[in-house]
């Protein structure tokens, strides 16, 4: 089985236009959509859709008042200064970096995941075709990128498809590059 990765270091250049030409010539093959920011392949490759599964690429933490003695120890604690004076967090500011839960004297704070994103599998007349849709400013785009090859990879195997086809993330930053 081969992987075959369109990429690009600018977005716009025809990446998605190229792969979606090469799914129609290419045989026997499994489509990924890895530009899991700004997917659009769906919208040119007519498909059917198999399932829909959440995406949970990160944490953010829960304060349990009843628990809570409003030490302010994680509010002193937190390098992003996401605790204001009333204990209450602020999310535009948490990273997610957990040092209040493991801090806290009461047990008072849980790490709860979040839902960043949502993965789609399904079929077109040229393939399987997995994607996955990253929310908006949502983190952990590579995570995501991993388990879209992942699956993708899976079902090549199991059907004992030739290739995977890909369109990649655009822009010298993005992991898969
Ligand atoms: S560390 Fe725990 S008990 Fe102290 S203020 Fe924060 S949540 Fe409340
Ligand atoms: S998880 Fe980290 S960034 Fe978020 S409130 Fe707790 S200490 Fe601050």
């Amino acid at each position: 089985m081969k992987e075959i990765v369109v990429i690009s270091g600018k977005g716009g250049t025809g990446k998605t236009f190229l792969t979606s030409s090469l799914a129609v010539i290419i045989p026997d093959k499994v489509i990924l959509d890895c530009d899991v920011d700004a997917a659009n392949l769906y919208l040119i490759l007519e498909h059917q859709l198999i399932k829909e599964e959440n995406f949970s690429g990160s944490q953010k933490p829960v304060i349990d008042y009843s628990k809570c003695i409003k030490c302010g120890l994680c509010r002193k604690l937190c390098r992003f200064n996401a605790i204001d004076e009333t204990i209450t967090i602020k999310d535009e500011l948490c990273e997610g970096c957990g040092v209040c839960a493991l801090a806290c004297p009461q047990n008072a704070i849980k790490m709860e995941n979040e839902i960043n994103g949502r993965i789609y599998s399904g079929k077109s007349r040229y393939g399987e075709f997995i994607y996955a849709r990253l929310g908006i400013a949502a983190e952990n785009s590579g995570k995501l990128v991993t388990i879209v090859r992942e699956i993708g990879r899976d079902i090549a195997f199991e059907k004992g498809r030739n290739f995977v086809l890909t369109d990649g993330p655009p822009g010298i930053g993005c992991p898969l590059m």
